[in-house]
């Protein structure tokens, strides 16, 4: 469903991704780890076309997210409208949960659907309060962002993604801006979606033991290259690189 094709991303002269092959299959989930700016956000933001790729093309369900084919078949620099329309089969939860202060829950979680995707109003509200109940806030309708605590906010931040039917889901720290005794109730939640949809999930975490148990594949990376890659029993319990180990012990 993702694949990246030898991406190279520079921010002027230091390259981040370096020549960057890996690929995700329908329904997987793959979660991302490695020390700090090994270039693990900067995949996600790719995929969210909030950043262009150096070198290299981006695919997203076999069509270019990067680039747009021209008529003859080759491709060029995608344009902003060509991203927009690509890459609206993703959804992304940030570290920051990024809710609109000014709306209440419902209407954050309805507003992108009616605007974007024009469902009708009654309906992204149904499916609005499903949500809700599949993140534990079924009470939480007409609440505002700031009347909830932060492990509250970043359950609505996954319903609203998950509002825009997906079929992938990019997780970046999601966990990393709470305090630590709401962590566990917002990574239940993403268990849960995780076990009981056939969503796509890219996860960048600090969260080793839910790379664990959610991931199908953990791609280790360090300094924009991927150093190991494989189940979570390998790279946790008998990593093969010196370069993991070393990690694994200063995290775990
Ligand atoms: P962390 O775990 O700390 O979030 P990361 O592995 O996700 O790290 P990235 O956020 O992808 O790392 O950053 C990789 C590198 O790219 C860093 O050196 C960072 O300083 C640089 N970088 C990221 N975004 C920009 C930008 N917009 N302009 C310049 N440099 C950037």
């Amino acid at each position: 469903l993702i694949r990246f094709d030898k991406v190279v991303k520079r921010f002027g002269d230091n390259t981040v991704l370096d020549h960057l092959d890996f690929s995700v299959r329908k329904g997987e989930h793959v979660t991302l780890i490695g020390p700090s700016g090994s270039g693990k956000t900067t995949i996600l933001r790719l995929l969210m076309t909030l950043e262009q790729v150096s070198e290299g093309v981006v695919w997203v369900g076999g069509e270019p997210l990067s680039h747009e084919r021209k008529a003859d078949g080759s491709l060029r620099p995608a344009s902003e409208k060509y991203q927009r329309q690509a890459r609206k089969k993703i959804g992304m939860v940030f570290q920051q949960f990024n809710l609109f202060p000014n709306m209440n829950v419902l209407r954050n979680i309805t507003e992108a659907p009616v605007t974007a995707l024009g469902v009708p109003k009654p309906e992204a509200e149904a499916r609005a309060r499903e949500l809700l109940d599949l993140v534990g806030l079924g009470d939480k309708a007409d609440a505002h962002p700031t009347q909830l605590s932060g492990g509250q906010q970043q359950r609505v931040a996954i319903a609203r993604a998950l509002a825009m039917k997906p079929d992938i889901l990019l997780l970046d720290e999601v966990t990393s801006a709470l305090d630590p005794e709401l962590v566990a109730g917002v990574l239940d939640v993403l268990r849960d979606i995780a076990r009981t949809t056939d969503i796509t999930l890219l996860c960048v975490t600090h969260e080793m033991s839910f790379a664990r148990d959610i991931s199908d594949r953990v791609l280790m990376f360090d300094a924009g290259r991927i150093v190991e890659s494989g189940p979570p029993s390998q790279i946790f319990g008998e990593p093969r690189e010196e370069r993991t180990r070393e990690f694994l012990r200063a995290v775990l």
